[in-house]
């Protein structure tokens, strides 16, 4: 165990401090975080492997969807107007299903805001995630806080040179594999890939790899924390999901103050110190250049990386890792009344302390049932709702349609024989990817039957229409009824079924017969 004073102690201000807070329109400070390790930051490394993964390599995987649609599992063919996800297909007409998965990812958002903070921003969000890529480049290069510190403030020489030019250069590598990845998502990736290095690719790829190079670039490399604080409106909106039973990263003042950088020496002196030796690891760690210890700041992302740099120093001096940690406002307060002097309203530090030393039974700890409460409930209720509709919805919903429409012109038409004939456009939409027959048929009508325009037929009240795989069928269809059967406001179906299945669907029709027709 370390004594406080062996503690390495950092030169780190809070650039984004609260109670420095800059005017609005001045320079940027620049932020060096140091390399932190711990369990969060161990936390941290796997959700980027995982979410970095997902988003390169996903439009190179596979799904065999037969020889009549493509084989890549996730696609966006906007020019055909499919979104293919797995074995999933939606048509433009389905698409409420992509607008219900993004209610649930809005709705997930505000559960995970509610429950632990801002999880999304800390551990997720592609600008947390894409700045922790480029500041590994960074640090590769570069070195870690100090020694970037100190290449950033060094005259211009070969060494800062080369370490500048390769550090650019691998981030645009980055960023022009990112803006590249985006494009696969909207076409086949090998096929693609082959047309953009050959020059070959629609001009719109070009256009979208350097408009998403440009931003990848300027907001991981060159404007990091600033587009947290300054660009990205989560942060306002998160505060009113916040509640006090919400887990947010907390310096835990009630038992850090008053810090001293000499505990020792004031302790002797018969001084009351907290548990914070002013050692600034907490600061130096932070990607957003804050410090927790001025407390909550809309510049926290809450990424915990504070707490592993101060469990590290607590593991050192022989104390309770949690000096910072996450905590509810409600254990907080809790806290801070236990540990406030009622007279002089200072934090005494003995007061959370028994004879023992250990923080004594009064402290509140978070505990796992503070998450259930009616907000979270109310949050997973709509939650799983949306979800088991859309799943229903999913698994129940017809891949065949028939739509009809009646010619307008002319209504009807009376044939020689008396008889009255209608004309119909038919459309079968077939949404799997392989070509089926369907059978036509109409139901109701008595004595009618029906032809098709092109087909030659005989006039039947049946017949079987080859469909395309994953296309619209239009056939134009005539329905003519003796004049014996005619009558006022008369409907009838037309009935589709698949042949080789058990699908069916379909469509009341009107026939229409002259006023005084029979
Ligand atoms: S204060 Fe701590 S949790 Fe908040 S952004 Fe900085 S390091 Fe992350
Ligand atoms: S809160 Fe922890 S890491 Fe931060 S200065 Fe105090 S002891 Fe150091």
């Amino acid at each position: 165990m370390l004594d406080d004073r062996e503690v390495e102690r950092l030169e780190v201000e809070a650039v984004n401090s609260a109670r420095t807070r800059q005017p609005l329109y001045t320079a940027r400070q620049k932020v060096f975080p140091k390399l932190a390790s711990g369990r969060f930051r161990q936390f941290k490394w796997l959700i980027m492997l995982i979410t970095l993964g997902i988003y390169y390599l996903t439009p190179w995987l596979r799904w065999d969807r037969g020889p009549y649609a493509p084989d890549q599992a996730v696609l966006l063919d906007i020019a055909n107007r499919r979104f293919y996800f797995f074995a999933i297909e939606i048509w433009p007409q389905e698409f409420f299903y992509v607008a219900g998965l993004l209610v649930m990812a809005g709705i997930g958002l505000f559960l995970v805001t509610s429950t632990v903070g801002r999880a999304w921003c800390g551990y997720t969000c592609p600008q947390t995630v894409w700045v922790d890529l480029f500041l590994v480049v960074e640090r590769g290069i570069e070195g870690d806080r100090n020694a970037r510190i100190k290449l950033d403030g060094a005259p211009w020489s070969f060494d800062k040179l080369w370490k500048r030019t390769a550090k650019h250069a691998i981030w645009l590598v980055i960023a022009v594999a990112t803006g590249g990845a985006w494009i696969f998502y909207f076409a086949d990736a090998p096929t693609l890939l082959g047309a953009f290095v050959t020059g070959q690719a629609a001009p719109v790829a070009y256009i979208t790899v350097a408009i998403l190079t440009a931003t990848t670039y300027a907001f991981g490399g060159l404007m990091r924390e600033q587009v947290c604080t300054y660009m990205c409106p989560w942060p306002r909106i998160q505060a009113a999901m916040l509640d006090e039973n919400s887990l947010t990263v907390t310096y835990n003042d009630w038992r850090g103050e008053p810090r001293s950088r000499h505990a020792k020496k004031a302790a002797a002196e018969g001084l009351s110190v907290g548990d914070c030796v002013d050692c600034n690891a907490c600061v130096a760690v932070c990607p957003m250049g804050i410090d927790i210890r001025d407390g909550q700041q809309l510049e926290c992302i809450t990424c915990a990386l504070c707490i592993d740099a101060c469990d590290s120093v607590m593991d050192k001096i022989g104390k309770e890792r949690g000096l910072i940690s996450y905590a509810t406002l409600a254990d907080y307060q809790s806290n801070m009344a236990v540990a406030t002097d009622p007279v002089t309203t200072a934090i005494d530090p003995k007061r959370v302390r028994d004879d023992e030393g250990k923080l004594n039974a009064a402290i509140a700890h978070f505990r796992l049932g503070r998450i259930f409460r009616p907000r979270t409930f109310v949050y997973a209720g709509a939650w799983s709702l949306i979800g088991f509709a859309l799943l229903f919805a999913l698994l129940s919903r017809d891949r065949l349609e028939v739509n009809v429409l009646h010619d307008r012109n002319p209504q009807l038409v009376r044939l020689s024989d008396g008889s009255i004939r209608n004309g119909y456009t038919v459309k079968l939409l077939n949404m799997v990817p392989e070509p089926r027959n369907f059978e036509l048929s109409i139901e109701g009508l008595p004595g009618a039957a029906m032809s098709v325009v092109g087909m030659d037929l005989p006039e039947s009240r049946s017949i079987t229409v080859e469909a395309e795989p994953d296309k619209l069928k239009t056939i134009r269809v005539y329905v003519r009824q003796p004049r014996e059967n005619l009558a006022d406001g008369q409907s009838f179906k037309f009935i589709v079924v698949d042949k080789a299945g058990s699908e069916t669907d379909s469509y009341v029709a009107k026939f229409n017969v002259p006023e005084a027709g029979r």
